[in-house]
């Protein structure tokens, strides 16, 4: 932890340090306590990339992209209630148009990501992507659970290395086990005034308390990295806007909109957040061993 906050020389929040260095326990904590007294519970949205916004509340939210035949929707907020009451007026606030959404990625099986997709599904009708162990995670769930939060039916089946192509753009995706037993990452080309820019999006972000998952986790967060350095990734994106300071950094767009945009970390930046987070996974992996979990 201390060569992570080292690294990150006194901006932690930029890095999600708050959030990712601390123990599985901690960072839930964190997390429920800025939904209580923070922005966590709040509604925000702001646009990161010339062609990709953030809709959402401060602890978890959606990201829609934009190409010249339509939207891609990453993840879908908690529920339909969220969806009627967030992330439509926000798609209204910027002139997107819900019914263009032609996919949802979804990044993982757990009801703050998928519990909008339903509602989405059934109402504009778009294509619902997601890896197959994580289709079974919202297939698998007790009856209580799913009539509680009615998840999407089952669409495209997301593979380790798969392509989405949608009019000028082209993702691809990574499954990266840990947070979930495949969780989808993403790579992700956006503009950033004009100049081409990738990110990369890690679809899970909290550890289990456990060894073996942290292990996995980790094992993943280093074939993302490296999958993102070969590719030139420059930034980073997450549902989870406390993984990398995304909310301050939208804010500084609103502030400043000519000034360059924070998202942008350049490829030495990539490395550098890269390496910070790293230390911080270590830390737990550290951790759940010594715990023998
Ligand atoms: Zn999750």
């Amino acid at each position: 932890v201390r060569a992570a906050e080292a690294l990150a020389g006194g901006d932690p929040t930029r890095y999600g340090i708050p959030f990712i260095c601390k123990t599985p326990a901690q960072a839930r904590d964190f997390l429920l306590g800025s939904i209580k007294n923070g922005n966590g519970g709040k509604v925000f949205t702001g646009k990161a990339f010339d062609n990709l916004w953030y809709i959402g509340l401060g602890w978890v939210g959606a990201w829609v992209l934009k190409t010249s035949d339509g939207l891609i929707l990453f993840d879908t907020l908690n529920n339909t209630d969220e969806v009627k009451t967030i992330l439509l007026p926000g798609m209204k606030e910027f002139g997107l148009d819900p019914a263009q959404i032609k996919y949802i990625a979804l990044t993982h099986g757990h009801g703050d990501h998928f519990g909008g997709a339903k509602y989405l599904q059934d109402t504009y009708k778009p294509h619902v992507l997601l890896s197959d162990l994580d289709w079974q995670l919202i297939e698998k769930r007790p009856t209580e659970a799913a009539e509680k939060l009615p998840g999407p039916t089952r669409d495209m089946v997301v593979k380790g290395g798969d392509t989405l192509t949608l009019g000028d753009v082209t993702i691809r995706f990574l499954l990266t086990p840990g947070h979930t037993p495949a969780t989808v990452s993403s790579f992700i080309p956006v503009k950033d005034k004009g100049r081409p820019v990738l990110v990369t999006m890690a679809g899970g972000s909290a550890m289990w308390d456990d060894s073996r998952t942290t292990g996995q986790y980790h094992e993943s967060f280093h074939k993302l990295w490296a999958a993102g350095r070969e590719a030139g990734a420059e930034g980073v994106v997450s549902p989870h806007m406390v993984m990398n300071g995304g909310l301050e950094k939208l804010q500084q767009i609103k502030d400043h909109p000519d000034a360059p945009n924070p998202f942008v970390l350049g490829k030495d930046g990539y490395e550098q957040f890269m390496r910070v987070q790293d230390q911080c996974i270590l830390a737990n992996l550290a951790r759940t061993t010594a715990w023998g979990r």
